[in-house]
């Protein structure tokens, strides 16, 4: 089991309406999730399912299809596994303070196996600075790379996408699939949902 210490460090959970955390693993396995976080900047926060929490990055311009596209993500605390289908409007003042829509969410395969075939374990794959993929999401699927950049800080990865049948340069769910595939909401529908539950 993860630590969700830095997490519940970070908010007051009196304050806003995320997860608190408190009701652990469903056991249901390996899920991802890639949520459109409109804070300061708009970013998607990328979280995979490992060992009862989701192991997060958030990755400013979003994931792409195209394997020549490398994508900066920044490791961040780790999330409680309800975060998993979390939309909403975090107070401005709060941690994180903006709206989160779940962009993307599926499940994942854990592409690395050592010289023996057996699986490299996630937590494994993690420590190394390198995780190797592969997504069933709505808008992405196929395998992913996270690479960590030594050098650059421990918290500094770069996410591609590996060379599959997936991989296509031609599509760009980030601009042309903005919305949720939970509510089909937009950022600014959700917050118009939020201010008026009755429009
Ligand atoms: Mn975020």
């Amino acid at each position: 089991m993860g630590s969700l210490r830095k997490y519940k460090e970070k908010r007051d959970l009196s304050k806003t309406p995320e997860p608190s955390g408190t009701s652990g693993s469903d056991g249901t396995g390996s899920r991802f999730v890639i949520q459109k976080h409109s804070a300061g900047n708009l970013h998607y926060d990328f979280r995979l399912e490992i060992d009862g929490v989701l192991v997060s990055w958030a990755v400013p311009k979003g994931l792409s299809l195209n394997p020549a596209d490398t994508r900066l993500a920044i490791r961040t605390e780790d999330h409680p596994l309800e975060y998993i289908d979390f939309e909403g409007v975090i107070p401005k003042d709060q941690y994180g303070g903006g709206t989160v829509i779940v962009w993307d969410t599926g499940t994942y395969t854990n592409l690395r196996r050592n010289k023996d075939d057996t699986e490299v374990h996630m937590h494994e794959s993690l420590e190394d600075g390198k995780i190797e993929v592969r997504l069933y999401g709505e808008k992405l699927s196929g395998g992913y790379a996270l690479i960590q950049t030594r050098g650059k800080g421990a918290d500094s990865w770069i996410i591609k996408k590996m060379k599959d049948d997936e991989a296509d340069a031609r599509r760009n769910p980030v601009s042309t699939q903005p919305n949720s595939v939970l509510s089909n909401l937009s950022i600014e529908g959700l917050e118009a949902e939020e201010k008026d539950p009755s429009t």
